[in-house]
C-alpha cells in the first residue's frame, strides 16, 4: 500500500500490514516459524543470496518482524529499517557498527544509562576516542566534533532532566567532517519528532517504551539511509541479537495506536507540568513544554509535541521523595516508560542506576529528582493524586 500521502496515525495502522492475510485475516498474524521451506532449490538459492525476495531464517529476518520495521521505516520516512531484541542492542549495534579501534564518537553527557555506560566502560577498551560533551552546550559539541569524529550520538530531550539539544544545527556541524549521525528518539517518538528530516542519518528507538506502549514487550528499533542500516543489519545477523515474532506482533499492535497516546500525554503532561510548576512543595520542573525550560525554543522549532515524560525535584531530601511516591496511587513505581499507565521512580534506581552517586551529580541529577512518565489515564485524577500526595509533605 502506498503511505507516502498518509498522515502518521494512519500510517501506524496500515504500514507493513497487508502481504501476509492469510484466508483473509485482517490481522497480519504471528509467524513463529524458526526456517521457511521451499520446493525448488533455485529459488532458496536466490532468496539465500538476497537476489529475490523471501524469508530464510528468522535470526536474518521473519514476516512480523518485517510488518513491524515497516511501521518505523514509514513513520521516520526512512529509505530502510531493521529490529533488535531490545533497545540497548539497537544502540549497542549500532556503535559497534562503525566504532572500530581508532575511531572517534562524540556525544553527550546525558545520554540513556545503558548508553553511557557503553561509552563510558566498554567502547575505550576496543580503543574507541570517546568524547562526552556537556549536553546543552552546543558550541562546545561544535568544536569537538571540527576536530574530526566518525559518529555523532545524540539524545533528545534526554533523561532524565529532559534537556533538548538542536539536531538539525550539530548534523550539519558533523556533515562538514564526514560523521554518521545517530539520534536516539524513544523520548520523543516519531509522532513528535523526525530527526532524519533533521538532517541525521539514523534514528533509533528503544520500541520497548512508547511504540510498545503498554509495557509487555521488548524490542528496538533503527531506521534511516539503506547503506548504514544494511551495515547494522549485517552485524546483528551474525551476533544475533534478533528481534522474536511475538514480541514484534505487541510492539507493532502496539504502534496502531501511538498517535492517539501520544496526543494524549503530550496534553496531559504539559496541563501536569503546569501544575506542579505553581505548587509550593515543588523546587524545580523539568519539562520542554514549559516557556522556562532552557530547551523550549529549540523543542518549539524541533518537535510538534513536547511528549509525556517529565521531572520534578521535591523541596527536601530523598525522605520527601520516599514519602512522596508511596503515597501516590495512580502510579507504578518501576523503571521504564512510555506506558498506558503513569509510571514514576527516581533516577538512582531507574535510568541511572548504573551509575554511581558521583557520576550522576556531575551529570547535575539532584537527589531529589522524580521521573514521571504520563499515561493515558485522566489527567484530572492525576493531578488529584498528584495534590494528594503533596499535601502529606
Ligand atoms: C529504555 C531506553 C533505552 C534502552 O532500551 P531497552 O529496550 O531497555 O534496551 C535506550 N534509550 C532510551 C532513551 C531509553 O529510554
Amino acid at each position: 500500500m502506498d503511505l507516502s500521502n498518509s498522515k502518521k496515525g494512519t500510517a501506524a495502522v496500515w504500514a507493513g500490514e497487508g502481504d501476509l492475510n492469510t484466508k483473509g485475516a485482517a490481522t497480519s498474524p504471528i509467524v513463529n516459524s524458526v526456517a521457511f521451506s521451499y520446493h525448488d532449490l533455485d529459488e532458496w538459492h536466490e532468496v539465500s543470496l538476497g537476489k529475490s525476495d523471501g524469508f530464510i531464517y528468522s535470526r536474518n529476518t521473519n514476516p512480523t518482524v518485517a510488518v513491524l520495521e515497516e511501521k518505523i521505516r514509514v513513520l521516520e520516512s526512512a529509505e530502510a529499517a531493521t529490529s533488535f531484541a531490545t533497545g540497548m542492542a539497537a544502540i549497542s549495534n549500532v556503535l559497534f557498527t562503525f566504532l572500530t579501534a581508532g575511531k572517534r564518537v562524540v556525544s553527550l553527557k546525558d545520554t540513556y544509562g545503558g548508553t553511557s555506560k557503553l561509552f563510558l566502560d566498554f567502547l575505550p577498551k576496543y580503543n574507541v576516542e570517546v568524547t562526552l560533551c556537556d549536553t546543552t552546550d552546543h558550541d562546545a559539541i561544535e568544536i569537538e566534533v571540527a576536530k574530526g569524529c566518525d559518529l555523532l550520538y545524540l539524545e533528545t530531550p534526554t533523561n532524565p532532566t529532559l534537556k533538548v539539544v538542536d539536531i538539525k544545527r550539530l548534523a550539519a556541524a558533523a556533515k562538514k567532517v564526514g560523521a554518521v549521525v545517530v539520534v536516539d528518539n524513544t523520548f520523543a517518538t516519531p509522532i513528535n519528532q523526525n530527526p532524519l528530516e533533521l538532517g541525521a542519518d539514523l534514528v533509533i528507538h528503544s520500541a520497548t517504551k512508547f511504540l510498545c506502549g503498554h509495557s509487555d514487550a521488548m524490542g528496538g528499533l533503527i531506521a534511516g539511509k539503506k547503506e548504514l542500516v544494511q551495515k547494522v543489519f549485517h552485524f546483528r545477523e551474525i551476533n544475533g541479537a534478533s528481534l522474536q515474532a511475538d514480541p514484534a506482533y505487541m510492539i507493532a499492535r502496539g504502534m496502531k495506536t501511538l498517535e492517539l497516546r501520544i496526543e494524549r500525554q503530550n496534553s496531559s503532561a504539559l496541563k501536569i507540568a503546569h501544575y506542579l510548576q505553581a505548587h509550593p512543595k515543588v523546587k524545580a520542573v523539568y519539562y520542554p513544554g514549559l516557556a522556562s525550560h532552557p530547551g523550549h525554543q529549540i523543542a518549539k522549532e524541533q518537535m510538534r509535541g513536547f511528549g509525556g515524560i517529565m521531572s520534578f525535584a521535591l523541596e527536601g531530601g530523598y525522605d520527601n521523595v520516599k514519602k512522596f511516591l508511596t503515597t501516590l496511587k495512580l502510579v507504578h513505581l518501576a523503571a521504564s516508560l512510555g506506558s498506558v499507565s503513569t509510571l514514576a521512580g527516581p533516577p538512582r534506581t531507574t535510568s541511572h542506576v548504573e551509575l554511581t552517586e558521583e557520576q550522576r551529580m556531575m551529570l547535575g541529577i539532584p537527589e531529589s529528582l522524580i521521573r514521571y512518565s504520563v499515561g493515558i489515564e485522566n489527567v484530572d485524577d492525576l493531578i488529584q493524586d498528584l495534590e494528594q500526595a503533596l499535601a502529606t509533605l
